[in-house]
């Protein structure tokens, strides 16, 4: 059972006991008033659950004999992700006295986790099957929105990070713009993200320290896709790159100033932001929106159709708002489809990889670290105009799955120098710096297809030390996601795995660290990469030490809409469609068959700003 918190312990004097969720989890839950008794649908008094949103978190309801008075949650939900819905969703719940409120597409696990966690208390509190069904059942009146009909100069499709960059683009370029989004809110899956944007501030002082050049970078992500990707678009990706670390900085962006090597980056070049996940980039698209009033935000409006003129040129969107009501979005210069890939539309990934067949499979049981909304709907909506879609079978999977979510959070590594990969028997199985596919097919082939990542305290001195997703080494133990001991025959009993074995494999590991014996021999499985700061992170051997178990997870897809160098969408023939421009993740054939660790916001930010300038040029 998960250790209850102390505070509300205290405050409740509380009864402890386990209960099982509704999805099948455990939750643990604290009750007062059981005494009381019940006359009508609820036994008065306060009650808490223990569920597991982006991050673990305690909801905690008070009810009368009817309805519920108030709701308290205990969260460390991202900033600008699922905090919002932490903050609004208990007071809809209240307002509603009924659990039939909207799940948030951008935040589901939050929003599943709060409804998870009222309606555990409801239960305690002794709602009856039939009680919680009605308040499942009650719904949030909605007022029917009236069919409407806009024009902007450009439209962009999508306010994930490709699109907000577009769409700030072509505001700076003098244009109006209207932005349509699905979900409530910006960020899409770049808000997701670790936040690593590779780029080369070619001949700087800090790209001669790790013999970094834009030409290498170029280099790198053409032959780690397998020379498949379109080479003029590769070279615009990297030579622009450092560009839209300028521009991020100009819209008020923070980075730290250090690179590291992410994760299937096979190279030190990753430029840090200094606030946690995508967020950073979305502070500082939104810090733009609030200084200037070009820019239109219509969330909750879904685009369906791409509307064509009698030319043939693309002039428009037909959309879906929040009530069903039409919405209509004409274009007096460019649209930019910027609606992301389609990680989370299992039969077109599933479809599509039977072309490469590069995965044993990606059915549903294989998870996915994408927001919900991202399914494939501009490759779709530009499919249907003529657009040409390539290489739709590369489809990228990452070895960092949360084995409950398939989401990234809860990943304890920092940098690809720091830690191993070892499976249920405590042996490595990869080279943890190579290339992502690599990684991921050799779990595949591991028992289980889990594996863990070790390390030691040498980037958690304390463990109060945040991750990459904002959370703390501390927490993700206290939660049981992440295994911490002085020892690493202690860590071996709490992963489950064998310990002579384990402690062999750090040993023979750290031999090729700094201060072990290796020195110019090969690892067994290629590995280049190792810790090379005497002191800091000389191999993996300095308590307490940390492990946390992950699985395969669906995480980019690499083919889509077919672009030239200048952002526009192109048909079979090759020709330019007119007035359609794309960037993101929505376009294909830029990353070939395996794209490389933190090109992918480097790819948002470049061909974001590309599209929303071509966009802004372009006239009927
Ligand atoms: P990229 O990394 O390419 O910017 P993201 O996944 O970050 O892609 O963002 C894509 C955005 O597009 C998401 O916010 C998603 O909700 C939005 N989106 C997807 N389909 C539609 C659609 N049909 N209409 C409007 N927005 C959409």
């Amino acid at each position: 059972m998960k250790p209850i918190s102390l505070k509300i312990a205290s405050l409740t004097l509380a009864t402890l006991m386990m209960l099982t969720t509704a999805c099948g989890g455990a939750a643990s839950s604290t009750a007062s008033s059981q005494a009381a008794s019940q006359t009508g649908i609820f036994t008065p008094g306060t009650y808490s659950a223990t569920t597991m949103g982006m991050h673990e978190m305690t909801v905690t309801v008070t009810v009368d004999a009817n309805a519920i008075t108030d709701i308290q949650l205990e969260h460390s939900e991202t900033e600008g992700i699922g905090a919002p819905v932490a903050e609004n969703m208990p007071k809809e719940i209240m307002e509603l006295q009924g659990l039939g409120v909207d799940i948030v597409a951008s935040a589901t696990l939050t929003s599943e986790a709060i409804l998870e966690g009222v309606t555990d208390c409801l239960k305690q509190a002794g709602a009856t099957d039939e009680v919680i069904a009605e308040w499942q059942a009650k719904k949030p009146e909605v007022e029917a929105e009236e069919d409407a009909e806009y024009t902007a100069d450009v439209v962009v499709i999508g306010a994930g990070g490709a699109g907000m960059s577009a769409a700030i683009t072509a505001a700076q370029a003098g244009k109006n713009v209207i932005v349509l989004e699905k979900t409530g809110s910006m960020g899409g899956n770049t808000i997701l993200s670790g936040g690593a944007m590779n780029a080369v501030d070619d001949g700087s002082e800090v790209a001669k320290a790790h013999d970094d050049s834009v030409a290498l970078h170029i280099q790198q992500t053409y032959e780690g896709g397998d020379e498949q990707g379109n080479l003029e678009l590769v070279t615009i990706l990297c030579e622009q790159a450092w560009d839209g670390v300028e521009w991020m900085k100009e819209l008020g962006m923070g980075f730290t100033g250090e690179v590291f090597t992410v994760t299937g980056g096979l190279w030190p070049r990753a430029q840090r932001p200094s606030d946690p996940e995508g967020t950073g980039f979305f502070k500082a698209f939104q810090s733009y929106l609030d200084e200037n009033t070009t820019v239109t935000m219509l969330y909750n409006t879904t685009a369906n159709e791409l509307l064509v003129d009698e030319n043939g040129a693309v002039c428009g969107v037909k959309a879906t708002g929040k009530t069903g009501n039409t919405v209509t979005v004409n274009a007096t210069n460019g649209v930019v489809l910027a609606t992301g890939g389609f990680a989370r539309n299992v039969e077109l990934r599933e479809k599509a990889n039977e072309e490469t067949q590069l995965w044993p499979t990606l059915d549903e049981s294989i998870p996915s670290t994408n927001a919900s909304g991202i399914t494939g709907d501009g490759i779709i909506m530009a499919e249907a105009v003529g657009a040409n879609l390539i290489q739709m079978g590369n489809i990228q999977l990452l070895p960092l799955g949360d084995p409950e979510t398939g989401s990234l959070s809860g990943n304890i590594e920092h940098a690809v120098e720091s830690r191993i990969f070892v499976n249920e028997q405590g042996e490595r199985f990869v080279n943890e710096g190579g290339r992502r596919d690599e990684m991921t097919l050799a779990l595949f082939e591991q028992s289980n297809t889990t594996m863990f990542i070790v390390m030691d305290s040498d980037t958690y001195p304390t463990g109060e030390e945040l991750n990459n997703f904002g959370e703390t080494m501390n927490s993700l133990v206290e939660a049981g996601r992440a295994y911490k001991a002085d020892t690493l025959e202690e860590l071996a009993e709490q992963m489950g795995v064998p310990a002579e074995t384990l402690t062999a494999t750090i040993e023979e590991y750290n031999r090729h660290c700094v201060g072990g014996d290796l020195e110019g021999q090969e690892d067994e499985f290629g590995r280049t990469l190792f810790s090379d700061v005497e002191g800091e992170n000389d191999g993996i051997n300095d308590a307490p030490f940390y492990a946390a178990k992950r699985v395969p997870t669906v995480h980019h897809t690499m083919g889509g809409v077919e672009i030239n160098a200048n952002a526009e969408v192109l048909n079979a023939n090759g020709e330019v469609i007119p007035g359609l421009f794309a960037a993101g993740e929505v376009t294909g054939g830029i990353h070939g068959t395996n794209r490389l660790g933190g090109n992918a916001l480097t790819d948002i930010i470049v061909f974001g700003r590309i599209a929303g300038a071509s966009a802004a040029e372009y006239t009927r």
